[in-house]
């Protein structure tokens, strides 16, 4: 900067002091003539130098920046570095970015960015493979318009992302996609979707074979309980081996039917082709038949209580919804001592959602099998739960009715003081 004002004032002063001189010689006229030409040839000069940035600023990526003379060498010189670096700058975010996105064609997993409205901004091609996109038409568009499955849509909507939807038939009928949605910065998310059309296959297996399995063993099971009571009933039966060994195999044998009958309640609450039967539910009458049969449970030794502290009514699976509260019950009376203290509760919560909940003075459930309690088998602890004529399934069949009914279990439970085991509806569920 110093150096251009240095070289403007220079060149003013040489050549006043030429008019000068010329004013003392020739005098004023030709000295104000030859100032006049000087400040014209330098004023031409920057004029020339004008038109060379402007012709270079009307196409900087093809044409290569112009040499100047005198104060604008230095502007040229350093404008041309700048460009450079610019330059080199550029071709290393490029190369970073065929990097991003030569690692994000490899990822095992389809990946499609979302904007704050659901419109497709950037995809790899493993997304465009899931999903039957097409990247020379579909960036901009809104994902629902090239995604249209009911289930996608309301999992978009409903906007609670903790659980990964299972979307069936995307681009292909066969295939089965694992499909996440992720937020980040602010409101945009990443649609992360995963083949899973392989292990669904294999789900598919087990849950035929268990459910196979359970329905040929329900006749053969039926028929030596009926000749075990039979058995048992005869008057004539002296044999003192086979009289002790009746009663023993009759229970086994209920206690394989009831393992059966789980099983295949299991089966039938995990098949996807069977629609959950909506239907209005009078709850506060259903419960008061299940304290009914609460009482009959305990038998005298428990404190059960009914608190209705709602008569709100709600839509849902009748069949489905006794089996889950009575299994919460069941389960209370079988986990509290003699003595103890049943609550049975329906209520609506101040935000609108209706509550089935079950409280107890139990023996509780230590912190660490919380997570773990509505997994298949999975008993705290075994002997009690066999002698009470647990299968150790009760829990994961009121997980599945639970989720079919949009709603979530939660377990509070305090070891040696109790628990507290409850169902929460969504407000829409509720019949005002
Ligand atoms: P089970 O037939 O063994 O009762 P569930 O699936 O109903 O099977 O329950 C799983 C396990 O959770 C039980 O074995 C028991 O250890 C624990 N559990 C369930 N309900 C209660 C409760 N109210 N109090 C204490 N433990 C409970």
């Amino acid at each position: 900067m110093f150096d251009i004002w240095r070289q403007a004032l220079t060149y003013l002063l040489l050549s006043s002091l030429l008019s000068l001189i010329l004013w003392a010689v020739a005098g004023p006229f030709s000295a104000v003539v030859v100032f006049a030409a000087l400040l014209m040839f330098r004023w031409l000069f920057h004029v020339r130098n004008l038109v060379k940035l402007g012709y270079w600023l009307e196409s900087p990526e093809t044409r290569n920046v112009p040499e100047g003379e005198g104060p604008w060498e230095d502007v040229f010189a350093r404008l041309n570095k700048m460009v450079r670096e610019h330059r080199k700058e550029r071709t290393k975010r490029a190369s970073a970015l065929h990097d991003m996105e030569l690692a994000t064609s490899a990822l095992p997993e389809g990946v499609v960015s979302l904007d704050k409205t659901d419109h497709i901004e950037w995809f790899n091609p493993l997304a465009e493979k899931h999903l039957g996109l097409d990247s020379s038409r579909d960036i901009g568009q809104q994902i629902t318009y090239l995604v249209r499955q009911p289930e996608f849509v309301e999992y978009l909507a409903a906007k609670n992302f903790a659980e990964p939807l299972l979307l069936h038939g995307a681009r292909q009928d066969d295939l089965v996609l694992s499909c996440k949605l992720v937020g980040y910065s602010g409101n945009k998310k990443l649609l992360v979707t995963r083949d899973v059309t392989r292990f669904e296959h294999i789900e598919t297996m087990r849950r035929d074979f268990v459910a196979n399995v359970s329905h040929e063993l329900l006749t053969p099971l039926t028929v030596v309980n009926g000749f075990v009571e039979t058995m048992q009933d005869m008057p004539s039966l002296e044999n003192d081996m086979a009289r002790r060994a009746l009663p023993m195999m009759g229970e086994q044998t209920m206690r394989m039917t009831h393992l059966v009958g789980d099983l295949l309640t299991l089966s039938k609450l995990e098949d996807r082709s069977n629609v959950l039967k909506e239907e209005v539910l009078d709850v506060p009458a259903m419960l008061s038949n299940c304290y009914q049969v609460g009482l009959e449970l305990s038998a005298g030794q428990h404190k059960v209580r009914l608190e209705l502290l709602s008569d709100a009514k709600l839509t849902g699976c009748a069949e489905e919804l006794r089996s889950a509260f009575g299994n919460l019950m069941s389960n209370a009376i079988r986990y509290t001592p003699p003595g103890g203290e049943i609550v049975i509760r329906w209520q609506v919560l101040a935000d609108g959602q209706p509550v089935y909940s079950v409280q107890d003075s139990g023996i509780g459930i230590a912190l660490q099998h919380i997570p773990r309690l509505t997994e298949r088998f999975y008993r705290v602890d075994s002997s009690r739960s066999r002698a009470t004529g647990g299968t150790g399934l009760g829990l994961a069949i009121v997980k599945h009715i639970v989720n079919r009914h949009q709603a979530h279990l939660d377990i509070s439970s305090e070891e040696g003081k109790g628990s507290t085991f409850s169902i929460v509806f969504p407000a829409s569920r509720r019949v005002a």
